[in-house]
């Protein structure tokens, strides 16, 4: 009996238990360092009012078809390739035949003032329900005051937040019969262009609909402080108590803590071999592996599929396969349009939104399989304000 230790069931972990679930002599251990899977895509249509379950997903559920697969709610600190030795946060260890890593990233402030006090994330749904709360309980009771609410980074996350808060914002006005409402969305962007991974037509389709839907982009802006009452920036000072920073992200710190037996990009991501392999014991897959589009889950989805490929074929002393980058395709909502981009195709308007849907239900089925993906994936769309009794009604 082999044993295969998985650390972190994002994506690219949840999927690979899956893959393997029917794999003769494998036992497998999940580490995670919580008990909720995060599905990244649904977050900041949490923030903005949508059920958070689409976003928070119990593991134990996804996996309760799945029999050999043991699951460790613990963080995992060091990795020791030459005796095949991973140690957990309570000293416990676990031996291994093959380990994969896939640990996702982490939010970096740039070390810029007072963003890290001052600001809240959209990466993980405590951070969301922060944020949803401060929107909610902020606006609750400000007649006549000029509500800004600035996104800082216009990559995907920051574009689909900006869309979606002045629906969100008005909803909650509404709701408290809030007189002469005046909120102001502005997105913040240190580049010359919004969404800089995806082409230009794409970001022009997008910025046209953004500013349609009232939002202020600010482009060529970089942020240089925030104290509790403004944000300053190359371009001036924004007045706001509502900051939202989706610019950074950096890989786990948990391989720079084991850099011995990792090289690294110069993004700090993991260099893998063409079987995605950091030692010959050690994959590492997902958003922490340097490989061309890693930073997307359909990406760690592949590459979960690839490593556990390559598992089988190791223990049945077959060949073994070896990877290639394939090219994702990229759909961003935009408030009521989607904007699709596949190589040279990009293409926008309200009939993407159902390719959007048809994507969430792949995403969800890649980790759940298709019957429970539908059980959430048909509620996506529920809005639910369950803290406010005004809001409820
Ligand atoms: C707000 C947001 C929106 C996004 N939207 C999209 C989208 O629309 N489409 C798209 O394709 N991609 C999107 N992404 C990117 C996508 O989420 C990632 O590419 C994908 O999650 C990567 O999968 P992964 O398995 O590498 O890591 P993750 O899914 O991040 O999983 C890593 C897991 O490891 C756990 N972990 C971390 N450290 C430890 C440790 N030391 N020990 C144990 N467990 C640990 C984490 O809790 C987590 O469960 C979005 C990302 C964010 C942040």
């Amino acid at each position: 009996m082999k044993h295969l230790v998985i650390a972190g069931g994002g994506f690219a972990g949840i999927r690979l238990a899956r893959k393997l679930r029917k794999q003769k002599n494998l036992k497998i251990t999940l580490v995670n360092d919580s008990e909720d899977f995060r599905y990244s895509p649904a977050l900041y249509r949490a923030a903005t009012g949508f059920k958070v379950g689409a976003a928070r997903i119990p593991i134990e559920w996804m996996l309760i078809d799945v029999d050999n697969v043991n699951v460790v709610y613990k963080k995992i600190t060091k990795i020791n390739p030459t005796r095949k030795l991973i140690t957990l946060d309570d000293g416990h260890t676990l031996d291994y035949d093959y380990a994969v890593c896939a640990l996702g990233m982490v939010t970096t402030y740039f070390n810029i003032d007072g963003i890290a006090d001052h600001s809240f994330g959209v990466k993980s749904v405590d951070e969301i329900l922060e944020l949803k709360q401060h929107i909610h309980d902020n606006l609750a009771g400000k007649q006549h005051r000029i509500q800004n609410y600035v996104v800082i980074g216009a990559g995907p996350t920051g574009v689909e937040v900006a869309a979606t808060l002045g629906l969100y914002v008005q909803a909650v006005m509404e709701k408290h019969r809030i007189r002469n409402p005046r909120a102001q969305v502005f997105l913040v962007e240190a580049g010359p262009r919004i969404l800089p991974q995806m082409s230009e037509r794409a970001s022009k389709k997008t910025l046209t609909e953004l500013e349609r839907r009232g939002v202020t982009v600010l482009t060529n802006t970089v942020v240089n402080a925030e104290t509790s009452l403004k944000l300053k920036t190359s371009n001036g000072s924004i007045a706001t108590q509502n900051v939202i920073w989706t610019a950074g992200a950096a890989n786990n710190p948990f391989y720079r803590d084991n850099a011995q037996h990792f090289t690294f990009n110069e993004r700090g991501k993991v260099r893998v071999n063409n079987r995605l392999q950091a030692q010959s014991s050690v994959y590492v897959a997902g958003d922490n592996a340097d490989t061309r589009f890693s930073g997307l889950a359909l990406v760690a989805v592949w590459h979960a599929d690839f490593i556990a490929k390559d598992i089988k074929a190791r223990m049945a002393g077959k060949p073994r396969p070896t990877h290639a980058d394939a090219f994702p395709a990229q759909v961003v909502p935009v408030g009521k349009i989607s904007v699709f981009q596949y190589r040279g195709i990009t293409l926008g308007g309200r009939y993407m939104n159902l390719l959007r849907r048809v994507a969430d239900f792949v995403g969800y089925s890649d980790v759940l399989g298709p019957l429970k993906a539908l059980t959430i994936w048909q509620n996506t769309e529920r809005i639910e304000d369950e803290n406010c009794s005004f809001c409820r009604k």
